[in-house]
């Protein structure tokens, strides 16, 4: 389980993730929504160990994230930034084992056949085992997507954070991934905690999510209504419309029909 409390953080002097908490339980997907420069980029990196949070606490499984080692740290956290290295001169599938790495004992250390199993599923699952012995300069943007999102499969951390996972990704494959993860999270007891621009993938894929507005947590999910016209007014301060498509209901902002 996965708690955030009270945490608060500035770049420069002037306070701007303030007062932030919300928890994420086994098993769950959630999703943080909020327009550009919100803040949610430097929540996943809090999350993550990137940055240090000047006070409250994020914790997983009731121990604090600061005191983990850097192995121990990889073991529990996994994260997709929006900023990954791009063309370093690795194969897929060696771009994926670096996901195991956290996972190796010893002096030596080398892959087990069980390592092997693990990197091969983590392929699969995004669609991209085809891709395993190709260089990663040579992919396209969404292809490289798949294979960092395999690696962060491979690493089979507690808590798993993506940050834009979809960016790149065609239409099919985003929603064959989505559930892949979802599935993945669900069957393993991983959390997931995702930031999207769409906030309608966002209510299909995700358990919960939480909204951020200048730095601010304007809901932290926890309330009966995942997502409404007056949360995305609140959050992104424009009018949005609500339609229902197959029993389902989906957001869209006015302006796009004017
Ligand atoms: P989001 O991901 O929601 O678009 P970010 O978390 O990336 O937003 O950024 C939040 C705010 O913090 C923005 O105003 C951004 O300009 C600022 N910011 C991000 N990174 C830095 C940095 N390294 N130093 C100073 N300010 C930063
Ligand atoms: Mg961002």
């Amino acid at each position: 389980m996965l708690e955030v409390c009270n945490i608060s953080f500035s770049y420069k002097n002037t306070e701007f993730l303030e007062d932030i908490s919300f928890s994420a339980q086994k098993g769950q997907f959630v999703g943080i929504l909020g327009p550009n420069g919100s803040g949610k980029s430097t929540l996943i990196k809090l999350l993550s160990g990137y940055l240090k949070y000047f006070s409250g606490d994020i914790k997983i499984n009731g121990l604090s994230i600061q005191d983990f080692s850097s192995k121990e740290r990889a073991t529990k956290i996994g994260v997709l930034s929006q900023e990954s290295i791009n063309n370093i001169n690795f194969t897929s599938e060696e771009v994926v084992s670096l996901g195991r790495y956290a996972h190796q004992n010893g002096f030596w250390k080398y892959l087990t056949e069980d390592d092997y199993l693990i990197i091969k599923n983590s392929l699969h699952a995004t669609n991209s085992y085809k891709f395993k012995d190709r260089y990663l300069g040579e992919l396209s943007g969404g292809e490289k997507q798949r294979i960092f999102l395999s690696q962060i499969l491979a690493q089979s951390s507690d808590v798993i954070l993506l940050d834009e996972p979809s960016n790149h990704l065609d239409l099919k494959v985003q929603a064959s991934v989505l559930k892949k993860i979802k599935e993945y999270a669900k069957l393993n007891s991983k959390t997931v905690v995702s930031v999207f621009h769409d906030v309608n993938i966002a209510s299909i894929f995700c358990d919960k999510i939480i909204y951020l507005n200048n730095g601010r947590l304007i809901d932290n999910g926890e309330g009966n209504e995942k997502i409404s016209i007056e949360k995305l007014l609140k959050v992104y301060e424009i009018e949005f419309i609500e339609t229902i498509v197959n029993g389902r209901n989906l957001y869209f902002p006015s302006s796009f029909f004017k």
